[in-house]
């Protein structure tokens, strides 16, 4: 079986390899296989773009946590219904269902803006990241506020 490049290019640097391996930890000292001698795990040779932490990702996480605010805070209503045979209250569960779409609506425009909010000043990148890690608690307390008004 002819190997490929990359195979071949793993193999010369496994062999001066001596760590766990990827998949169960094993300790790897020199292997002669792209395949892991304890559990079978292919070993692969590549380059990864480490994690990091954008402005842009903590937004999209309040977007993402904003609506799960949304969707709790409406199932609760919708469970007193179903559990204790509360009416539903339409001027308590209808803007749930707004801020439930404008948040899916906001999140589809949020990845379109994946470059455009990568390319801002480092000033604005802290705004919008700081602003997505306050949004489910703003967006908890708009909610309970309309909630404790409309009582
Ligand atoms: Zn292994």
């Amino acid at each position: 079986m002819k190997q490929t490049e990359l195979e071949v290019t793993t193999l010369v640097f496994l062999g001066q390899y001596d760590g766990p391996c990827p998949h169960c930890a094993f300790h790897l000292k020199k292997p002669q296989s792209i395949y892991c001698s304890e559990c079978g795990g292919g070993l692969v040779l590549s380059l990864e773009k480490p994690f990091r932490c954008t402005s842009w990702l903590l937004f999209a996480f309040g977007l993402i946590a904003s609506l799960g605010v949304c969707i709790d805070q409406a199932g609760l209503f919708f469970a007193a219904k179903l559990y204790q045979g509360s009416p539903l209250v339409w001027k308590w569960v209808l803007p749930e269902l707004i801020f439930i779409f404008v948040l899916f609506v906001g999140l589809f425009f949020w990845w379109k803006l994946r470059h455009w909010s990568q390319s801002r000043g480092v000033v604005w990148r802290r705004v919008i990241g700081l602003i997505g890690v306050l949004m489910p608690i703003i967006w908890f307390n708009v909610l309970f506020w309309l909630f404790i008004f409309t009582l």
